[in-house]
């Protein structure tokens, strides 16, 4: 059966977009991904990036409190088994997730758990191939597929993922473990800088861990950075090893040079790796249009139309910038009502 609207994505942009669809009467279809050993190793499973954080405090609405009751009798019982018992404060990127797709599904966003493998582009409607083999024929496509944090592939970073290592200081900096203690973060570009500095608020020292003996990113983002008292640049050096204990979680990383010098190790309760993102896009090379990184280009700013007519990018996988889960969520809302919109016209 052909669609009004197909979203993609699961993240906060595609549950938003569902809500707002679902809600003007477009009856979405949602294809949320599947829970495959492949999106597992990309990093790339339903939900997002929330899904793989742990506390959420920056996410309006969900201050401080405990919401053991709310999710009990807000969430189904058997997806509600899914999340870590909730006995503690405020909400978490699973939590949030799981409360955005139940808003989704109860003004009737249809769910589907399965990845989009492909999109053909029509004149008058565009083909969606799912994982499955199924083809959903839709009038407009929202793409909110997200993006992905770069890591650096040590088993001893995805062993303490969350306890101390992150890839997102935005997210994680003003957790307890890492206030008033020194914090590594490693990478040379706009990001590390932005994060480095943005970690200054809580720990106590912040080492900026560059591979080459000079930064990436823009000169005044570097001379922010090193203009910080709190801020050590430690250049010519790449990650070996993230220490920690099973307990605790990190707390040292050990560093090799790539200029011959000795190895070194500092101590630290927290190591943030901000070396990029990839944005989910692969499925959309010579679909759409995409910049030097692979984000979707929206060619009117502050808009969500894409270079296809019926295309609509939300989030992550459009923002090389603010990526942020309320930014992600604003936009996929702008993409439901600018695929409403233009549906209206178009009919
Ligand atoms: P980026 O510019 O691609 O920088 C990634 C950094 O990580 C580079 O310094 C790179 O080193 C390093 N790196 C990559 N792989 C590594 C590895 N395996 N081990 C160690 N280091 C590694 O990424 P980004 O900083 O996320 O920025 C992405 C885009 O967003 C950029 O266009 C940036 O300007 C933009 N941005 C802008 C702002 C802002 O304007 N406020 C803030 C954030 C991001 P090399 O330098 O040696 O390649």
């Amino acid at each position: 059966m052909k669609r009004q609207v197909v979203i993609i994505g699961s993240g906060p942009a595609g549950w938003t977009a569902g809500i707002y669809a679902a809600r003007a009467s477009l009856q979405p279809l949602l294809l949320e991904g599947a829970l495959s050993a492949e999106n597992q190793e990309k990093n790339t499973l339903p939900m997002g990036q929330l899904a793989l954080t742990t506390e959420v405090e920056n996410y309006p609405g969900f201050p401080t409190g405990d919401l053991s009751q709310y999710l009990q009798t807000s969430l189904d019982a058997e997806r509600l088994a899914y999340l870590a018992p909730h006995a503690k404060k405020g909400v978490t990127g699973p939590e949030l997730m799981e409360l955005m797709r139940q808003q989704a599904i109860h003004f009737g966003t249809e769910v589907i758990s399965e990845d989009a493998v492909k999109i053909e582009p029509g004149e008058t409607s565009h083909k969606v191939h799912a994982s499955d083999g199924t083809v959903y024929e839709a009038d407009a496509v929202i793409v909110a597929t997200g993006a992905r944090a770069n890591w650096l592939n040590l088993p001893s970073e995805a062993a303490f993922k969350n306890r101390g290592v992150s890839a997102c200081a935005v997210c994680d900096g003003a957790l307890p473990r890492f206030r008033n203690q020194p914090v590594a973060v490693i990478g040379g570009g706009d990001s590390a800088m932005e994060d480095a500095i943005y970690l200054t608020h809580f720990a106590s020292k912040v080492y900026l861990v560059h591979r080459r003996n000079e930064f990436r990113a823009s000169s005044i983002m570097v001379q922010k950075a090193l203009n910080n008292p709190k801020i050590e640049p430690v250049y010519s050096y790449v990650v070996k090893e993230i220490l920690g204990e099973e307990k605790t979680g990190v707390t040292q990383v050990a560093l090799q040079s790539t200029q011959g010098e000795a190895d070194k190790t500092l101590d630290v309760s927290g190591v943030f790796v901000l070396i990029g993102h990839t944005p989910n896009t692969d499925f959309l090379q010579d679909v759409v249009e995409l910049d030097s990184h692979r984000y979707i280009v929206r060619p009117q700013p502050g808009r969500t139309m894409t270079s296809v007519e019926g295309i609509f990018a939300a989030g992550d996988c459009a923002d090389s910038i603010y990526r942020q889960a309320v930014t992600a969520a604003a936009s996929g809302c702008m993409a439901a009502i600018d695929a409403e919109r233009w549906l209206l016209k178009r009919n």
